[in-house]
């Protein structure tokens, strides 16, 4: 079996376990205990060998589900199931037949958990498992890799609920599918620096939720449910990974460097990434449509000031002079076949040569062209040009037959799909050689046009896609890892065909993708509205890797201290973009209509991404190369809050001073500090060697932290 970040020498030494007073069966490994029901095998405790419990206690060891032939679900948890252990194998057997196993081990203060599910009924699909379950008093802070990084606090935004094929996009709920909206394999929750990390240890990126269940609001349930079409000739379902948990002291950032340790022996993650030159110049994106006002539905989307495309060219000059910055235009509703109606968008509207008098302008003057595409979806009908139909087609040539289906043959899509939405269709089986080869090939059209960047897996979150299902597919009729090769190798492809352009997709990329897709549009705002706050975990583990720009607000914000906004940004390691509207000048984000008007403070605004960008341009071995790490010196500054409005209103806690840390590869290192605030701020530094410093950030000032 290979083992991949631990020792393994160690983990197949004999497991030292025994029976505890309170019918509890112990696993010890250096100074932690875990501690499991003798009565059923569920996840009791874990003690660290500070003493301290990390965890309370669970009452399930597994729930699972089953498919019969139609597709109706069976959902099964171990107290169906009759319990006996045998030393570090537990066991589970069903009346009917069922049997799951789960090997328990420990070393070096982490314990294993390799599941296994035989004896699948005849007639019958095993569709996930989710084992072992572990749960965490809701006192504790929950590090979740959703939407770039959350860290929960709010444990009642949403109830929880399983996920499967679904019908309907809703993002307060977060649908967490690993590699998608959740793009890393692991959970770690801690109060008072004491933590316990959960993860996934699977190289093969096996679709997963990566999520939490309030349960009664007593205890939080940490939920790893995974899909299991990865099957053997049996029908039963043996992976190749374990599960793992362990203590941990320290809280998000100490958590991230567990798994950017892992990251790192992945294979794809042994090579330095290939970087366009452009990005060693952090060109700051404009992002706007060229057709409508500011909103991304709707049917009134006659062409605006930004067409024919060249009229963009004196607000990509103002920019350019105002930033001392390389621009990339990047343009919304540019695609000539409807706006939002994937897979195909070419020719642009308007004509290619109407395009290529912008390209050739932008590219005369050193800045970039860049466009927003919409995914792997399939059109019938676009919600926006009702003239726009691929039914006939989709009628004659059969094309359902490679369309994405439930458990039952269905057929929908879920994002951006419906009447008072973008489009009606499906979404497309990425296994299935025809969808595969007409995303190749619309992609290349783009490419051979001279096009430098395309958001093209936009709506594709974190790089992925969703639940397949499919019969009649060559694939497997359960989501499995295969699903994640489908989409690695169509990546791969797309780069092949690229001619140099790169590819992004909407959010950070989750890890298997993150190699492809360098370059994205970040989406930290639904941690910050649902959930608790957003904190930079992709971009701890994966900057190194990849380097992002601060997107578009996908619509959520209405109002929004900007310069906290983009100081975070800055902060993350991101590059820079901007919204423009009508009037050429900069507004919240996309979409929101331009009737909502400019940024206030929008001058200083400016002034402050010059001064960020010329940092960014000094260090791009920190900033654009470099890896994020925890502070070399103790920061504080006061605490501070900040208001927002958007689909929900609130406010998120922070601090006068923002700061960020980061190793470039010869080992040096740097630290950034920033007062977001129009008023002077305090921050006091502690050194390592004790002493103590305190300094006045002006407003709006940045500052270089040396060790
Ligand atoms: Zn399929």
């Amino acid at each position: 079996m290979r083992i991949i970040g631990f020792k393994s020498a160690v983990f197949t030494a004999v497991v030292a376990f025994a029976f505890a007073a309170s019918a509890s069966i112990e696993f010890k490994s250096g100074g932690a205990v875990l501690r499991l029901a003798d009565a059923n095998g569920a996840v009791e405790s874990l003690v660290a060998a500070d003493g301290a419990e990390r965890l309370v206690v669970a009452t399930e060891a597994f729930t699972l589900q089953l498919l019969d032939e139609k597709g109706e679900p069976t959902r099964l948890k171990s107290s169906d199931f009759a319990f006996s252990r045998d030393g570090g194998l537990f066991t589970w057997r069903h009346t009917d037949g069922l049997v799951v196993h789960m090997e328990v081990s420990a070393a070096d203060d982490v314990f294993y958990f390799k599941p296994s599910v035989e004896g699948i009924p005849a007639g019958m699909l095993l569709e996930w498992f989710d084992g072992p379950q572990v749960c965490i008093s809701p006192e504790r802070k929950l590090f979740w890799p959703d939407w770039d990084g959350t860290e929960v606090t709010n444990y009642n935004s949403r109830p929880y609920r399983p996920i499967g094929y679904r019908k309907r996009f809703t993002p307060g709920f977060g649908s967490s599918l690993y590699p998608g909206l959740a793009q890393m394999q692991f959970m770690a929750a801690y109060k008072d620096g004491r933590g316990v990390y959960f993860s996934a240890v699977d190289d093969r990126h096996t679709p997963k939720a990566v999520d939490w269940d309030q349960q009664d609001g007593k205890s939080i349930r940490l939920t790893l449910q995974t899909f299991c079409g990865d099957l053997d000739a049996d029908g039963a379902w043996r992976p190749k990974f374990h599960y793992s948990i362990r203590p941990y002291e320290g809280e998000w950032m100490e958590a991230c460097e567990i798994y950017r340790d892992w990251v790192r022996t992945l294979p794809d993650f042994q090579r330095k990434p290939t970087r366009p030159k452009w990005m060693y110049d952090s060109p700051v994106n404009l992002i706007y449509p060229v057709r409508g006002a500011g909103n991304d539905c709707g049917r009134d989307m006659k062409p605006n000031r930004f067409f024919p495309y060249v009229n963009a060219m004196p607000a990509v000059e103002k920019y350019g002079r105002l930033l001392d910055s390389r621009i990339m235009a990047l343009l919304v509703h540019w695609e000539g076949t409807a706006p939002w109606a994937p897979p195909y968008v070419w020719p642009p509207f308007g004509g290619e040569e109407a395009l290529a008098k912008f390209r050739d302008a932008l590219h005369a003057r050193g800045d970039l062209l860049g466009v927003y595409c919409s995914g792997t979806a399939w059109t019938q009908v676009s919600a926006i040009v009702p003239d726009y139909s691929l039914e006939q087609r989709f009628e004659d040539e059969h094309l359902g037959r490679y369309m994405m289906r439930g458990p039952k043959g269905e057929i929908t899509a879920c994002i951006c799909n419906g009447f008072d939405s973008q489009k009606l269709g499906y979404d497309m089986c990425l296994a299935e050689d025809w969808c595969a080869g007409e995303i190749v090939a619309e992609a290349a059209k783009l490419s051979r046009f001279g096009i430098d960047y395309s958001q093209f897996f936009d709506q594709n979150m974190g790089g992925g896609w969703l639940l397949c299902y499919a019969k009649h597919h060559k694939h497997p009729p359960i989501p499995g890892a295969w699903a994640v090769e489908a989409m690695r190798t169509l990546q791969k492809r797309l780069i092949a065909a690229g001619n140099g352009m790169v590819f992004g997709c909407e959010q950070t990329a989750a890890t298997p993708y993150v190699p492809n897709l360098p370059y994205s549009d970040v989406r930290p705002m639904p941690g910050l509205m649902f959930f608790g706050r957003p904190v930079p975990g992709s971009a701890f583990v994966f900057h190194e890797w990849m380097c992002n720009f601060t997107g578009n607000q996908c619509g959520m914000i209405k109002r929004m201290d900007a310069f906290w906004r983009w100081m975070s940004g800055f902060h993350n390691g991101d590059m820079f973009s901007l919204v423009l509207n009508d009037s050429g000048e900069v507004i919240c984000g996309w979409p929101a209509p331009w009737s909502w008007g400019p940024l206030p403070e929008r001058d200083d605004l400016m002034a402050v991404l010059k001064e960020l960008n010329a940092i960014r341009k000094k260090h791009p071995s920190f900033l654009l190369e470099g890896r994020m790490i925890r502070p070399f010196l103790k920061c504080e500054s006061r605490p501070a809050i900040v208001k927002f409005e958007g689909w929900v209103s609130g406010t998120v806690e922070t601090t006068e001073v923002l700061t960020s840390f980061w190793e470039n590869e010869k080992g040096e290192h740097i630290g950034f500090a920033s007062n977001w605030r129009r008023e002077p701020s305090e921050l006091k530094i502690t050194h390592a060697d004790g002493r103590v410093e305190t300094r006045t950030l002006a407003p709006l000032e940045v500052i270089e932290l040396k060790k």
